[in-house]
């Protein structure tokens, strides 16, 4: 099984279990995975939540894998205006987000590597999910984040007994610090490490499962792309199965503050109150934009003001959630398709 895998640059391959999260000539990394028509979609009911898709993953010894039973989050049908939404709670992870998909799979990966110390850096939530998983697999975390991250968000991670170093300045300030500590260690970012993608791809499976009619448009609260690319990836492997006709529109929502993904030139940054996608560089920005492109995915922006309010609003329809989360039920009455899911993405106690 093992061999029918491998990671890969636009100009080299390399073999699965190689200890690297970036090609030699500094270019990111991608999996090769062996799905095609051939393929049979296995699912394991032995394993828990997004683990009985472990066939899928390339975590190859059941004895390596971290993991709290996370995933199998509910998708629940709401009435928005006169459209029909479907929902799926991301936020019903162990850790408060789903960033847990990512990091349940690449620490797995990291335990199988044999790797005991690691480095990563987060504005909040991937940290946080870091640290819980390095801290159930007993590897030693050391998390960067800005001095401006969500004090809340901060205090999880070092309840997990990770080693957290605040940086003052912005997020690329944070990413260059935790790279250059990488080089003695193992980067175990959310964003330029492709097994996170291995997992978050798992949320394709669900939704593909959970859903007998299939949504024409889903959007998502886009940072640095982990979802969406994630979903990208896990739809693509059911079409190449023949599982799946066709992926559905994947859209991007970004608060107007942090346009990152827009196409227009000029672009102006200011804070946004959506913590979580105030990312100005995204790492994978060229894949994101082809995923759009390929899905035929829209691009939307939320201003501050419409932000709070649809925080609030979703308050008062019973879902706890995080500003971050708002930003992509806001968008919903800027789409003509009439099939919508939008993932909840973060848990609303980490906001208080
Ligand atoms: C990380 C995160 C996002 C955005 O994810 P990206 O991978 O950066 O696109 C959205 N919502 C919440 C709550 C998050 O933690």
């Amino acid at each position: 099984m093992k061999e029918l895998w491998s990671l890969k640059t636009s100009t080299k391959n390399y073999p699965i279990d190689e200890k690297i999260w970036i090609g030699e000539d500094g270019e990111l990394l991608e999996i090769q995975s062996p799905f095609d028509k051939k393929f049979l979609f296995y699912t394991d009911h032995h394993y828990q939540g997004l683990w009985k898709f472990r066939q899928q993953i390339p975590v190859f010894d059941v004895k390596n894998i971290v993991s709290f039973g996370e995933g199998s989050t509910p998708v629940v049908k709401e009435k928005w205006n006169d459209q029909e939404v479907s929902l799926k709670l991301e936020f019903l992870f162990p850790t408060g987000s789903y960033k847990d998909r990512g990091a349940t799979v690449l620490l797995s990966k990291i335990k199988e590597l044999g790797i005991e110390k690691i480095v990563e850096d987060s504005s909040g939530n991937a940290g946080c999910a870091i640290a819980a998983y390095a801290a159930k697999a007993g590897i030693e975390a050391e998390i960067y984040v800005s001095s401006q991250a969500s004090p809340a968000k901060i205090k999880q991670m070092k309840g997990y007994g990770a080693h957290v170093i605040e940086i003052e300045g912005t997020r690329e300030d944070v990413a260059e610090a935790a790279k250059k500590a990488a080089t003695k260690t193992y980067y175990a970012s959310h964003s330029y490490n492709p097994f996170f993608f291995e997992g978050t791809k798992t949320f394709a499976y669900e939704v593909w499962e959970q859903c007998k009619d299939m949504p024409e448009e889903i959007i998502f609260p886009v940072g640095n792309g982990t979802l969406i690319i994630g979903a990208y990836i896990g739809f693509s492997e059911l079409v190449s199965a023949g599982l799946l006709k066709e992926i559905p529109r994947l859209s991007i929502a970004q608060a107007q503050n942090c346009p990152s993904l827009s196409k227009d030139v000029g672009l102006n940054f200011q804070p946004t109150v959506a913590e979580g996608i105030g990312v100005k560089n995204p790492v994978r920005k060229n894949l994101i934009h082809q995923i759009q492109r390929l899905t035929k995915g829209n691009y939307y922006t939320v201003n501050e003001e419409d932000i709070l309010k649809e925080h609030q609003s979703l308050h008062r329809k019973g879902y706890f959630v995080e500003l971050t989360s708002a930003v992509a039920t806001a968008a919903i009455p800027k789409t003509s398709s009439k099939k919508v899911l939008v993932p909840l993405t973060g848990h609303g106690l980490k906001n208080l």
